[in-house]
C-alpha cells in the first residue's frame, strides 16, 4: 500500500511556455514515488480522455477568436476538476501542471479578454481545486521560450506567438498569484537548484498536513 494524506494534497506547478514546470514536476514525481506516496500527475490543459482530445484540437494553429480557447479551457478543466476529486477522496499528492491562473495569464493577460467577464472562471476553478501548494516559476522570458522551441514536436499554437505576448503572459502571472498564496521560485538556477526548492516547499505542505 502506497502512503497516502488525508484529503490529498494538490500541488499546482505554473509558469510561462519553457520556464521549466515539467522537468521540475517529473522530478519530484520520481522523487515522491520513490518515497512511496500515492501519485497523480496532469497536466491542468487534458489531463483526461476527453481533456486530452480537446487539448489536441487547441493546439491547432486554426484562427480562433480568444473566447473560444477561453471556453474550450473551461471545459477541459471541468473534466479534470471532477477526476481530481476522486484522487483527494483516495489520498493522493495531485500534482498539476498548470491550473487555472494560467486562463487569467493567457487569456486575459495574452489573449486581451475582458477582466471582469473572465476573472469569475479563473476563481471558480481555484476554488473547486483548493489547492494546498501553489508553485509559479518565474525567470528569463526570452531564454525560456527559446528552450520551449527547442523541446521536439513544440511548434504549436501558443508557442507560434510573439514575444511580446508571452511577456504579456508573465505580466498576468505576477498580476493573477497576487490573489493567491504563491511560492514564487527563480526560474533562472540550475535545474537541480530549483528541483531543491520545490521538495522543500512540498515537503513542507506534507509535513502540515501530517
Ligand atoms: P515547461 O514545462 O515549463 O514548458 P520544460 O520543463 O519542458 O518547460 O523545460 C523546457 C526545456 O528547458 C527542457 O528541454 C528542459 O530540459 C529545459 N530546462 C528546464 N529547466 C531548466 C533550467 N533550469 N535550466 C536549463 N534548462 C532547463
Amino acid at each position: 500500500m502506497s502512503r497516502t494524506v488525508s484529503n490529498g494534497l494538490v500541488v499546482l506547478f505554473e509558469g510561462i511556455d519553457g520556464i521549466g514546470k515539467s522537468t521540475q514536476l517529473k522530478l519530484a514525481q520520481e522523487q515522491l514515488a520513490q518515497q512511496d506516496w500515492a501519485i497523480r500527475a496532469a497536466r491542468n490543459l487534458g489531463g483526461t480522455p476527453i481533456g486530452e482530445a480537446l487539448r489536441e484540437a487547441m493546439l491547432q494553429p486554426i484562427p480562433r477568436p480568444p473566447l473560444t480557447d477561453l471556453y474550450t479551457s473551461i471545459a477541459i478543466q471541468e473534466a479534470l476538476l471532477e477526476s481530481i476529486r476522486a484522487e483527494r477522496a483516495a489520498g493522493k499528492i495531485v500534482l498539476l501542471d498548470r491550473s487555472p491562473l494560467s486562463l487569467a495569464a493567457y487569456a486575459i493577460f495574452g489573449g486581451g479578454l475582458n477582466l471582469e467577464e473572465t476573472w469569475p472562471y479563473v476563481v471558480s476553478g481555484m476554488e473547486q481545486l483548493n489547492a494546498e501548494l501553489i508553485i509559479l516559476y518565474s525567470g528569463d522570458v526570452a531564454a525560456a521560450l527559446e528552450r520551449a522551441h527547442q523541446k521536439p514536436g513544440q511548434s504549436d499554437y501558443f508557442e507560434s506567438k510573439s514575444i511580446d505576448y508571452f511577456e504579456n503572459v508573465d505580466a498576468g502571472y505576477k498580476a493573477a498569484v497576487q490573489h493567491y498564496d504563491v511560492h514564487v521560485i527563480n526560474a533562472d538556477q540550475s535545474i537541480e537548484a530549483i528541483h531543491a526548492e520545490t521538495m522543500s516547499l512540498i515537503n513542507q505542505a506534507l509535513q502540515s498536513r501530517a
